[in-house]
């Protein structure tokens, strides 16, 4: 009995700072000793400085600051695993001088969140919310030829702005799903998707100019925060639809909706923003808007191959002892 606990004690101890799926923890129960915080709000700063304090890994959620305050505290802590593919609540430089791993969960989730943008082009553009608001209200009293127009998406022209995991897989569902032509901008050239999808590079100009939907795929840095705001929606077809399922501060918000007012594009899907959990004022009234609570990712098979990953990590830090296989650096 008292060997057993001692084997017990050993094991290291990981806080997961939110209430999560169990699906893909197996391996991380058996191996250490975890604590869930088992809610769906975050947990007060004070509680996770104090589980940061004694923990040998964290693993988080994208509300979880993980800055210098809490590496100072973190004396044993030696990886933070992000349950998400963006990372930008670490401060990835403080990780590395307190030397402490961050990692996030890239992976096959991308065409999750990639089915999510495709669902929102077509939302948007067959009026689907609008037409389901229309039902609910009691407003559809007979068949008119003229009510709630929309546009086709087949063969219509696509542009992808950030062609990383989640930005190719939308390349392959709308081209080969949908035939559209693929415009792309992205600081980096893409081959595989220029010789395999006919995508075609373009200056974010030429790609707004010529979009019939357009769709965010930059993760959030300095060089992308407002990355699209009032000049950049001028430059949009007045039929455009533009989806953003990747970091709200990408797109000035205040802006869109003053562009939505205006009609200066047809309408937009929002997944993330800007000010999370809130909206920017005057959004939610708009019709040509849909609006979702950062759930792109939000699949059973997502989050559990979201667990898997971050398990991966965790354990390749605390049992086999080597860098974990999803480490991000500054
Ligand atoms: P990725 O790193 O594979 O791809 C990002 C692409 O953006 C890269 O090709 C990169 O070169 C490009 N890029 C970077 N800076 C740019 C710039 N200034 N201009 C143009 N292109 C630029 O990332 P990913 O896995 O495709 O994910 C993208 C983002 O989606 C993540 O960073 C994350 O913030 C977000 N995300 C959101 C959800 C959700 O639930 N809504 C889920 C997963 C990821």
């Amino acid at each position: 009995m008292a060997s057993n606990r001692v084997k017990y004690m050993s094991k290291p101890y990981v806080f997961i700072a939110r209430k999560i799926d169990k699906n893909g923890l197996e391996d991380l129960y058996r191996h250490c000793r975890v604590k869930m915080h088992n809610k769906t709000m975050p947990p007060a700063r004070s509680v996770l400085l104090k589980e940061a304090s004694r923990a040998d890994a964290l693993m988080t959620v994208l509300t979880e600051k993980i800055d210098r305050e809490l590496l100072a505290v973190g004396k044993n802590l030696k990886i933070v695993a992000n349950y998400a593919v963006g990372f930008d609540n670490i401060d990835l430089a403080a990780a590395q001088r307190a030397d402490v791993y961050a990692t996030n969960t890239p992976g096959d989730l991308a065409g999750a969140v990639a089915e999510h943008a495709m669902a929102m082009i077509l939302a948007l553009s067959k009026r689907l919310l609008e037409g389901d608001r229309f039902m609910r209200a009691g407003k559809y009293k007979a068949w008119d030829p003229i009510l709630l127009l929309g546009n086709d998406v087949r063969g219509k022209t696509l542009g992808i702005i950030g062609t990383g995991r989640i930005g190719s897989a939308l390349v392959k569902i709308a081209r080969a799903g949908f035939g559209m032509n693929i415009l792309y901008h992205d600081v980096v050239k893409n081959p595989q998707i220029e010789k395999q999808y006919n995508a075609k590079r373009a200056t974010l100009k030429v790609l707004l100019n010529q979009s019939d939907a357009v769709s965010v795929h930059v993760p959030l840095l300095p060089s992308t925060r407002h990355l699209l705001g009032a000049a950049e929606f001028r430059q949009m077809k007045p039929s455009a639809v533009l989806v953003n399922t990747s970091r709200g501060p990408v797109i000035h918000e205040a802006a869109l909706v003053v562009a939505l007012k205006k009609k200066a594009f047809a309408g937009a899907g929002l997944d993330v923003f800007e000010h999370e959990p809130k909206m920017a004022a005057g959004l939610k009234g708009l019709e040509n808007v849909a609006l979702t609570p950062h759930i792109a990712s939000a699949t059973y098979e997502a989050r559990r191959e979201m667990a898997e990953i971050a398990v991966a990590n965790i354990l390749d830090v605390l049992i086999r002892g080597k860098a974990p296989r999803n480490e991000l650096k500054p």
